[in-house]
């Protein structure tokens, strides 16, 4: 395991250490493994002038020249993978075999955006008169201030990170406090690349602070930010002032609907397998599973038999669950279960948090089936953001296609189902950005992953994804007459 301390920010291409740190906990074990910076204004606004000062130099670059270091950062990820894996898992308590998986993602997602920074075309248009010429520029917004959620703590530094500087763009990353040192990692294996000073930094510490001083600061041209709805929310209302540029990616409550004709077998393992990747933890994560009344039986004996076959433990184990993140975590996921058992939904499996000897200091809780879930439920409502699985049953799609319509949410819907009519029906209707059907892999590099309504704007992925930072700069040319 590797114990090496990340105690350092990255500001101007080098270490930074200062005096007031935060502590870092391992979630299955209640340790502390490392202490990292609690940073604040001050650190941020060194980081913002570095990230400045390298701006326009950055921007200057060809993108085959900026290329050439995110082709080397993914190599640099791929060549310490097992290190870089051991450390997400010790502080994330994914299972090894997820945080491999994220190492590798990553570094995929940052070679398609070495590769894309290369197809940012502008637009030429015709004019309104014999001499006008018309050309469209896309330009790098400026400096970016970044800002990622601990349940994906590498891969969502790299969605962020790997389209901003491939835009052209410098960066200020804040990773989430309980998993800072993969981010800090990761970026070491960038700086090795010999990517210019300023380009990349990173600020760990006060959120509400280092938050604020990237908002004030008129330098700072754009937010991305990827966490809760409450906190997008008043990130988006921040903005405004400086009209800032922001995008938003957000929670979610992805229903997963069955329908009679489906395979059933492929249905519960798709549904299992994502319900239960990362403990549950997935913005884009199955929330509720609403199974036709015809087959809902077989449908629960089936993801049933599936679940009592995971095993949990600390990740570093051979095991499919880790423990969840926190304390309080743990306590919401009891609380959304208790009060669904109080309305008449049934625990078919699991239940309650893991208490035995070695789990007694981790934020362990089985996994959970519940049935006879209803609408009146916070479980089918709130974002469950735990290894619980709560089933709903529906008569008519019309059912299910108003819950994600009255859903505040708006991230991922997935379905299965072999009538092809069926699947353009539901797919054309669902109120959600991401579509899974008959399967539920959506985060890939060349596809837009985001979300509507609540669920944030802004995609990340895809050409889509250096959109948002880029500007557009129409020129008009007037030819002087021969
Ligand atoms: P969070 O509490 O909103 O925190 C996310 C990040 O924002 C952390 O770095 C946090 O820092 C920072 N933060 C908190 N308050 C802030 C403020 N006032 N100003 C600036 N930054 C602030 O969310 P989380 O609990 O870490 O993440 C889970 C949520 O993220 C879930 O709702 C999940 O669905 C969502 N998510 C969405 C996507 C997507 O693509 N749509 C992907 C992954 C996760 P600290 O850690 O220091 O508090």
């Amino acid at each position: 395991m590797q114990k090496t301390s990340l105690n350092y920010l990255w500001i101007n291409g080098e270490k930074l250490s200062i005096s007031e740190t935060i502590d870092v906990l391992n979630p299955a074990t209640g340790e502390v493994i490392d202490q990292v910076p609690n940073g604040g204004e001050e650190e941020t606004k060194l980081a913002i002038n570095a990230a400045y000062r390298a701006f326009k130099p950055w921007k200057r670059l060809t993108p085959s020249q900026r290329e050439t270091y995110l082709l080397k950062w993914a190599e640099n990820l791929l060549d310490n993978k097992e290190e870089l894996s051991e450390i997400l898992t010790e502080e994330q308590g994914k299972p090894l075999s997820e945080s491999r998986g994220e190492i590798e993602g990553s570094a995929q997602f940052i070679k398609w955006y070495a590769e894309e920074g290369k197809r940012i075309y502008g637009e030429v248009i015709s004019g309104s008169s014999e001499n006008q010429r018309i050309t469209v520029l896309k330009q790098p917004v400026g400096v970016c201030g970044l800002i990622t959620p601990w349940n994906f703590p590498g891969a969502m530094v790299a969605r962020k990170v790997a389209p901003a500087l491939a835009a052209g763009c410098t960066v200020i990353l804040k990773p989430a406090s309980e998993t800072p040192r993969i981010a800090i990692a990761i970026f070491e294996q960038l700086m090795k690349t010999g990517i210019p000073s300023g380009v990349a930094n990173l600020v760990t510490g006060k959120a509400s602070v280092i938050g604020e001083t990237l908002f004030e600061d008129k330098r700072v041209r754009k937010i991305s930010f990827t966490g809760s709805t409450d906190v997008g929310k008043r990130l988006m209302a921040r903005a405004a002032d400086q009209v800032k540029r922001i995008s938003l990616e957000l929670g979610g409550n992805a229903p997963a609907i069955v329908f009679p004709d489906a395979n059933l077998d492929l249905a519960a393992e798709a549904i299992v397998g994502n319900k239960f990747e990362n403990c549950g933890q997935m913005c884009n994560g199955i929330n509720v599973i609403y199974a036709h009344e015809s087959i809902q039986e077989t449908l629960i004996q089936k993801i049933t038999t599936l679940v009592n076959d995971l095993k949990v433990g600390i990740g570093t184990d051979d095991v499919q669950i880790g423990p969840l993140i926190n304390g309080s975590s743990l306590d919401n996921v009891n609380q959304l279960l208790q009060e669904a058992k109080e309305k008449g939904a049934a625990v078919v499996i699991g239940g309650e948090p893991i208490k035995d000897e070695g789990y007694t200091k981790g934020y362990f809780f089985k996994p959970t089936v519940v049935s006879n879930v209803t609408l009146d439920m916070k479980l089918s409502q709130d974002e469950i953001f735990g290894p619980v699985a709560p089933i709903l049953t529906f008569k008519e799609e019309e059912e299910v296609l108003e819950f994600a319509e009255k859903s505040p949410y708006g991230l991922a819907a997935y379905f299965f189902t072999k009538d092809v009519n069926c699947v353009h029906r539901m797919a054309e209707n669902l109120d959600a950005g991401m579509i899974g059907v008959n399967g539920t892999q959506l985060s890939v590099p060349q596809a837009p992953f985001g979300g509507i309504k609540e669920s944030g704007m802004g995609r990340e992925g895809g050409h889509y994804g250096l959109e948002p930072f880029l500007e557009l700069k129409y020129i008009s040319l007037t030819l002087e007459n021969d």
